[in-house]
């Protein structure tokens, strides 16, 4: 996903649209307990100084009520690793720590926020550890231990590649439950014959079963971004839905949607000269377009394209 933000309407905010609430422990959701209070969130980046970076996709969550359900959405969180992407200052980390996390793990590639998330580490101690890095490039599904679960507002300008990457893990993860811009939420749970159905709904649908949860509107955050977001979860199933080989998968799903109006006998041939062939062979219509097929059939072809690559002859077109 790339791209600017804007406008998509849905402001759904369900019951929980609440106040902005100032300090961590002002909701009144939290039971005191030993860890000893952390100031409000205004305060700390006021403290520190710090201004969004919006190259960053910085977008930050300060209403306790909104970390709170996300962390209530991800839950349960008392056993093994909840891993969070993009801790900022730390407004969810402090939800899910708050909401009872075991353990906390967070990566962050400004370093701006590294004394802050210090602080909350010193708040709830051997709870949260800090990685100074950048998420595309650490392997999340080693991190911690089972079950793990992803939790995170995403930087929108690097979602879609994270997303891509945790999916191919598999079962490393227990759950996903992840802030989205919601157009791209939109594009991972649609279905076949609908505008937003494409590459990244047959990717995302094949390895994992996703649920929208609520959608959040631009004001809840700061500073507010142009389009609504969504948190969505995803639960990665143990097999892919239908065997298929993951590269050619791709493969055909990028030619089919790279020339949508096309029909799929044109747009396959790409992929192969023998394309219409192979579309009657598996019983699709060859003047289909790629919006019409099920994830199964896309599967289906995957495999059929896949066998005719492994028994061609090294000479002879695919
Ligand atoms: N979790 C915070 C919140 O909800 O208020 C901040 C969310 S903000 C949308 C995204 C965060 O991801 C920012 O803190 C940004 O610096 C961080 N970030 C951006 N790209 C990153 C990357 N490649 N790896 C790790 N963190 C990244």
């Amino acid at each position: 996903m790339t791209g600017s933000r804007h406008d998509v309407g849905d402001d759904e905010f369900g019951d929980d649209d609440a106040e902005e609430v100032s300090g961590i422990f002002s909701a009144g959701h939290r039971a005191p307990s030993a860890v000893p209070p952390l100031p409000p969130l205004r305060d700390v980046i006021a403290r520190h100084g710090l201004s969004a970076n919006r190259a960053l996709g910085q977008n930050f969550l300060f209403d306790l009520n909104l970390t709170g359900r996300i962390a209530r959405s991800a839950a349960p969180l008392d056993a093994g690793s909840v891993i969070e992407i993009g801790p900022g200052p730390g407004g969810l980390t402090r939800a899910l720590l708050d909401h009872g996390a075991r353990e906390v793990i967070v990566i962050e590639r400004d370093r701006r926020f590294q004394p802050i998330l210090a602080e909350i580490a010193a708040a709830y101690p051997g709870r949260l550890q800090i990685i100074d890095g950048d998420a595309l490039k650490v392997d999340v599904a080693k991190l911690g231990s089972a079950p793990r679960r992803i939790v995170a507002n995403l930087p929108y300008n690097v979602a879609t590649p994270l997303l891509l990457a945790w999916l191919e893990a598999g079962t490393a993860f227990t759950s996903l439950t992840l802030m989205f811009q919601k157009e791209v939420a939109d594009r991972l749970i649609a279905k076949p014959r609908t505008k937003d159905y494409g590459r990244l709904s047959i990717a995302t649908q094949w390895r994992a079963e996703v649920k929208r949860l609520f959608d959040v509107p631009p004001r809840a955050f700061t500073p507010p971004p142009k389009v609504t977001s969504t948190v969505v979860q995803l639960i990665p199933r143990a097999e892919p839905l239908f065997p298929a080989d993951a590269e050619m998968l791709e493969k055909v799903a990028a030619a089919a949607f790279g020339q949508r109006r096309k029909m799929l006998r044109q747009s396959l041939r790409q992929v192969s000269p023998r394309a219409e062939e192979i579309l009657v062979a598996v019983g699709i219509a060859p003047t289909a377009r790629g919006e019409e097929l099920s994830v199964e059939q896309f599967c289906a072809l995957a495999r059929e394209f896949k066998s005719l690559r492994a028994s061609r002859p090294t000479t002879a077109p695919l």
